[in-house]
């Protein structure tokens, strides 16, 4: 049996990796267009801010190592150009010519390429994407050069790591998103500490903005924006998403969804004897149920080594489990990492869902090096189904979104992340760790013990209740929302008369700097007969829509 796979790195290694492991006897040939297999995509940034010195690290395997352990038959600088299905056979690009290729399995995993959006001026020398190990290197050598000023355009994870890393070496950088805010995929709520820290690390950011043209010059080209806004840069990185690179593919007849390749849940096309993984293939959000593509590297290396069980033992493999399109980036000293559905997945989809907002620190606040982790989950209204969740902190933001991401996989309702029996001493978590204190808020909000409000609800809460602050006077003395009436909450009990004349019949919403107190004054209040809810996350979520 010959198994020819298209693209050597992520998705079409694992497959054939893990074909060679099922089978000694057949022949299996991967076909790549560049100059490397098995490269760390992931790494380029890193490589390019110089945290990774040194080139062949980005180079997991070779061609002649991958004969040695696994005898596989590598070929680089092997560009597919047509697929005869009927056939069973490739044509391929090769430095000798071009030559056929007949198969019995077909594995498509050609990944992506960057999106090139029409922006006139974009084909200058100047602009570059960051895709491939050459294009790190060419990046490399260019900041060797004379580099001071770059933008990026795109602030999706690619771009924000690419920003951090040209700031890195000395370069001033802005970073330009049409969205409204950076890493369009976090919730507004938590993109805005992004944001801040960005700014910190020295980085101009443009959000709500985008490239209208590109200008040329001597020196410099200078982006301009939509609003007119002009920044000269002796770099451009083109970071604003990919689409599949599937063209070949698709003009051969596999069906595609706006240009993502279609599969079951064994990863197969719509051709007979072709299997597909990875950036090039849409997927079912497991959440949402949603067909989008997923380009990332875990789901791509998963349905490879899965694609090729279903080649070798049909009926016996598992099937490819639809993405939570888990993901974490790194911040200058923040992490930032989701799983599930975000609001905007969740709004398209019509889903009714809430969201609760904690940020308790993530471990002991008497052990030192005590931070914040700012943590977000949505909820199915109708029943605490956890749905998505996302967290940015200093630290212990890996271990709760990974086990969030579990929790989702399982099917797990909000109320079972009390009972999650998570490892516990002073330096690692809380004996409530903050995933048990956000089950805790789901369940009371479940049951009507805590009623919430949301930020985004902000105008219609200043339009139609009695905002009470309940911090304390030293923190409103930093500014408070106008009209909104001050006691801290440990006078509550003791001033409840106040709040009556200033409500004047109206409900009463609670807020804090985090959410903790203003829960507390909700069940003083809710307890004393008043309409009252407690804003969700406090000033720290509030700050996203101030
Ligand atoms: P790829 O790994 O892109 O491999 C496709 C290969 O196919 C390419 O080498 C291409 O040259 C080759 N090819 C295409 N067409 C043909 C053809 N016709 N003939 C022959 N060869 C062909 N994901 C994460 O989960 N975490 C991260 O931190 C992360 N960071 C990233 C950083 C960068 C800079 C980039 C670019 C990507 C990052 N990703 C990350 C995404 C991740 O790398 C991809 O999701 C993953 O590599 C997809 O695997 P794939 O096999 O589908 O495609």
């Amino acid at each position: 049996m010959r198994i020819v796979v298209v693209g050597g790195v992520a998705g079409g290694m694992s497959c054939a990796a893990r074909a060679r492991r099922l089978d000694e006897r057949a022949e299996i040939v991967v076909l790549e267009r560049g100059p490397y297999v098995s490269y760390a995509n992931c790494g380029l940034p890193y490589y390019l801010g110089g945290e990774i010195a040194d080139q062949d690290a980005l180079l997991v395997q070779t061609p002649e190592r991958l004969k040695a352990a696994l005898n596989l038959d590598v070929r680089t600088a092997h560009d597919v150009i047509d697929l005869n299905a009927e056939a069973r056979e490739l044509t391929v690009r090769t430095p000798a010519g071009e030559e056929r290729l007949s198969y019995d399995a077909l594995v498509l995993s050609p990944g992506a390429q960057p999106l090139t959006p029409p922006i006139p001026g974009l084909g200058s020398s100047r602009v570059h994407p960051l895709r491939t190990v050459p294009d790190a290197v060419a990046l490399r050598e260019l900041l060797e050069g004379n580099v001071r000023r770059a933008v990026v355009l795109g602030a999706g994870f690619i771009g924000i790591e690419t920003a951090e890393a040209l700031a890195r070496q000395g370069v001033e950088t802005t970073v330009v998103e049409r969205a409204d805010h950076i890493l369009p995929s976090l919730d507004p709520e938590q993109a805005w500490l992004v944001a801040e820290e960005l700014l910190r690390l020295g980085i101009a950011v443009r959000a709500d903005s985008a490239a209208a043209e590109i200008v040329p010059g001597a020196d410099a080209d200078t982006v301009v924006l939509s609003d007119g806004t002009r920044l000269p840069a002796e770099m451009i990185v083109l970071a604003v998403g990919v689409r599949p690179d599937t063209a070949v593919f698709e003009r051969a007849g596999v069906a595609c969804e706006r240009g993502g390749i279609v599969v079951d849940e064994h990863g197969r096309t719509s051709l007979p004897g072709v299997w597909a993984v990875g950036d090039a293939t849409v997927s079912t959000d497991a959440v949402t149920g949603i067909r989008r593509p997923v380009a990332l590297a875990g789901p791509a290396n998963r349905a490879g080594r899965l694609v090729a069980d279903d080649i070798l033992r049909p009926g016996m493999a598992r099937a490819i489990p639809q993405p939570l399109g888990t993901a974490i980036v790194r911040v200058g000293e923040l992490t930032v990492a989701m799983t599930g559905a975000n609001r905007a997945a969740l709004d398209v989809a019509g889903l009714e869902y809430r969201t609760l907002h904690v940020h308790p620190n993530q471990h002991a606040g008497y052990f030192p090096g005590a931070t914040q982790v700012h943590l977000s989950l949505h909820i199915r209204a109708a029943d605490g189904l956890l749905l998505g969740a996302q967290a940015v902190g200093l630290d212990g933001v890996d271990k709760r979104i990974d086990v969030l991401a579990t929790a989702i996989r399982a099917g797990l309702g909000v109320a079972d992340l009390i009972d999650l029996d998570l490892a516990y001493s002073p330096p690692y978590g809380q004996a409530k760790d903050a995933i048990n204190l956000a089950g805790m808020l789901g369940a009371n909000v479940l049951d009507g013990t805590m009623t919430l409000w949301d930020a985004h609800d902000l105008d219609i809460v200043q339009a139609q209740a009695l905002v009470l602050d309940v911090r304390t006077d030293a923190e409103v003395a930093m500014g408070m929302l106008p009209d909104a009436l001050h006691i801290p909450h440990t006078e509550l009990r003791g001033r409840l008369d106040e709040v009556r004349a200033a409500a004047k019949g109206r409900p009463v919403r609670v807020m804090c700097a985090s959410g903790v107190r203003s829960a507390m004054a909700h069940r003083v209040l809710a307890q004393a007969g008043y309409d009252s809810a407690s804003l969700s996350g406090g000033m720290l979520t509030l700050r996203a829509v101030l």
